[in-house]
């Protein structure tokens, strides 16, 4: 006997559609069948879309920059993803410089999420790191992250890696198959003085400063056959460049990451009253370059959502140097890019982030074996974003009218969000490994 039965679905299995019913059984899917079999709990899905849970492999939940900290715990951060239908993310770990230190940021991260509603995994961080690639990259695998975030800018707050190291690491990477991810602007190109006033923000941090970084990380990728993973690119013609000159290494070695908001605003916005509500970085970008991000959505490989937002009083300066960096967003996330490229987006919130992040095939699909992580979506309500779950005290989205709607939101196999109320729900930490077994469906 099944535990829980999803019924009268449109169920997304491989890119194929199927019409039917999916059963669970201890918390995983058991079977995908036309007929009705007995199972203790039914749920009609009426005809709605019956999708993996999403997978948002980019939050910052509680994440503490000296003087503020971000307004979602992993609590509120987690159920406000749960509404948006993602039943796992990865958060990261606090910066550090040694496989010694790993091991306290990891402790203190995992103290911190037990209050996650939904399943999670950790990547890790390093800055002007200290000890030798292959060091770091052992420990990491011991605490079950296969991936690790540099940022090549931020040298005046010490968070740089040099292209040294960067270089070595990508030599290791290539043997381990550990996931390199790269925060990537180019920090001889920016400003980051003291008096930068919003309006000037992506002046400060310009295209070009993504772009001429992101070439160079696509030849040293090449160079050493390592896997290279761009977070959060903001630019077109940051991905343009990529699919023009590195068509051989994309998706194969170089993958891109980007977040709704570069699809949704351009930085007119920071030029308006409340411009300092749209500060993050990479900053917001030419109206051009997001038609240009959005003509090039083939060649992104996942969409995170960089979720890291912070109270009003705390954006409300002067200027940027003032200014935490980061907006909320996960709780939209899926609806937002479902509204402006369809069903081609499901995988880029799904299998593809499971592969690339080492959590395929147990998440990412529905097939028999996996997760009973289920979301049900009506692809077709039209709504207007009224209101949100998350801590922050503002959305970037409020008042958007959006196309598709998260209903319901089953993690292993439990109701976590049902017809839109909050039932309840207890997040896993999620040991990762890297699957080769799995390639990436563009
Ligand atoms: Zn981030």
């Amino acid at each position: 006997m099944y535990s829980l039965g999803i019924l009268d679905g449109k169920i997304y299995l491989d890119k194929q559609w199927i019409k039917g019913n999916l059963y669970i059984k201890e918390g995983r899917v058991a079977a995908i069948s036309e007929a009705c079999l007995e199972a203790e709990e039914e749920y009609d899905a009426a005809g709605r879309f019956v999708l993996p849970g999403f997978i948002d492999p980019h939050v910052h939940f509680a994440l503490n920059t000296g003087k503020y900290t971000s307004a979602d715990d992993f609590h509120s951060g987690s159920v406000s993803a749960a509404f948006g239908g993602v039943t796992t993310f990865i958060d990261f770990l606090d910066p550090v410089k040694s496989a010694e230190e790993l091991e306290q940021a990891f402790k203190k991260r995992r103290l911190l999420s037990r209050d996650s509603v939904i399943d999670y995994g950790f990547h890790a961080t390093l800055s002007q790191p200290e000890e030798e690639p292959r060091k770091i990259i052992e420990k990491i695998e011991s605490l079950g992250i296969p991936s690790v975030k540099f940022f090549t800018t931020y040298a005046s707050s010490n968070r740089n890696t040099p292209d040294e190291y960067l270089q070595a690491m990508m030599g290791v990477s290539a043997e381990t198959s550990t996931l390199l991810l790269i925060h990537a602007e180019n920090d001889g190109i920016i400003r980051e003085d003291k008096r930068i006033r919003i309006c000037e923000h992506e002046r400060a941090r310009p295209a070009i400063s993504e772009i001429s970084e992101v070439i160079k990380l696509a030849e040293m990728t090449k160079y050493n056959n390592a896997l290279v993973y761009i977070v959060h690119v903001s630019c077109g013609t940051t991905v343009k460049r990529l699919a023009e000159g590195y068509g051989d290494i994309l998706n194969k070695n170089l993958f891109v990451e980007s977040c709704p908001h570069y699809f949704t605003f351009n930085a007119a916005v920071l030029e308006e009253e409340n411009g300092c509500l749209y500060t993050m970085t990479p900053p917001l970008r030419s109206e051009q370059e997001r038609k240009l991000l959005i003509q090039n959505i083939e060649n992104i490989a996942a969409i995170g959502t960089d979720h890291c937002p912070f109270n009003k009083n705390e954006k409300e300066a002067e200027f940027t140097a003032d200014i935490p960096m980061g907006i909320g967003g996960i709780e939209h996330s899926f609806s937002i890019m479902y509204s402006l490229f369809g069903d081609r987006i499901i995988d880029k919130f799904t299998k593809n982030v499971a592969v690339l992040h080492g959590l395929f095939p147990r998440k990412g699909s529905l097939l028999p074996g996996s997760d009973a992580d289920v979301v049900v979506f009506d692809p077709k309500e039209e709504w207007k974003v009224r209101g949100h779950s998350s801590n922050c005290d503002y959305d970037v989205y409020e008042g958007l009218t959006l196309k598709g709607k998260v209903y319901t939101t089953i993690s292993r196999g439990h109701f976590v969000i049902k017809d839109g109320k909050f039932i309840g729900g207890s997040g896993e930490y999620l040991n990762r490994r890297q699957d080769k077994k799995g390639t990436i469906g563009n």
